[in-house]
């Protein structure tokens, strides 16, 4: 019995230090201009507190019930992001904490955070998820929808929301000409939203484009925050 066990607490432990070394060698990659959101949905508690211990404080939820469950078990100086669709209905419970909102896919969402930040007294910052990829069943605005001459209107009436750039996803593909093709609209787009809108904003400057298979090519398309997962956490488990 105690044989076993201490099978598996070695087996435990021998799972954890991978993913120090994963961090570890994934920081050689990104460039320090590059902000490091550590996808954490489906991981448990003590996996992330391996990744804190790290060093690391920028967690990425996609789900807002394991993002509020999982906040509450760990430590007060995490930044939570949040980079999965947000229904209006759930907004009101994370705004008081969440760092970032990088999942803004409507208009309506948008005035549903800023009057929710009214009532929470904060300012929140967001990004606009743009539809890059090619299939069809992801959320995000169309880069014509932004390129709308209202945009301007709808946004500045926002007391209490801080547009601070773009997010999009390429499609899950092996092909890297497609991937880098739809991460170089994402900055286009990016820059004719800066030219239109935020010139004079400086903290309009965030690019959140790169995931585990496709970070390289984001950085150099020019991503400013890559959101990785995987290549830290290992492969995901398919519920
Ligand atoms: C899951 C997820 C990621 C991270 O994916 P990995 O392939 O595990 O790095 C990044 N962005 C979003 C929006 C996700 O849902």
């Amino acid at each position: 019995m105690f044989f076993l066990f201490t099978i598996f607490t070695d087996l435990n432990i021998g799972c954890m230090s991978d993913m120090v070394s994963n961090i570890n060698s994934l920081r050689t990659k990104i460039p320090a201009s590059v902000k490091l959101v550590v996808v954490s949905k489906t991981r448990s508690v003590d996996e992330i507190m391996n990744i804190y211990n790290c060093g690391e404080r920028c967690f990425g939820e996609n789900r807002v019930q394991e993002l509020l469950d999982k906040k509450k078990k760990l430590p007060m100086d995490i930044e939570w992001h949040l980079i999965g669709h947000l229904q209006t209905n759930k907004a009101k419970s994370i705004i008081p904490f969440v760092s970032m909102i990088h999942s803004v896919d409507s208009f309506r969402l948008l005035e549903t955070i800023n009057s929710e930040s009214v009532k929470a007294g904060k300012v929140t910052d967001c990004l606009l998820q743009v539809h890059i990829a090619e299939e069809e069943t992801k959320f995000g605005f169309s880069a014509e929808e932004l390129a709308d001459a209202n945009v301007s209107d709808l946004i500045s009436k926002m007391s209490n929301v801080r547009v601070c750039g773009v997010m999009g996803m390429a499609s899950f593909t092996s092909d890297t000409n497609q991937v880098r093709k739809e991460f170089r609209n994402l900055k286009l787009c990016f820059d004719a939203l800066k030219k239109k809108l935020f010139a004079p904003k400086e903290y309009f400057r965030e690019i959140s484009m790169g995931m585990s298979g496709d970070f390289k090519t984001a950085i150099e398309e020019g991503s400013t925050m890559v959101r990785i997962g995987s290549l830290i956490f290992g492969e995901r488990v398919k519920k």
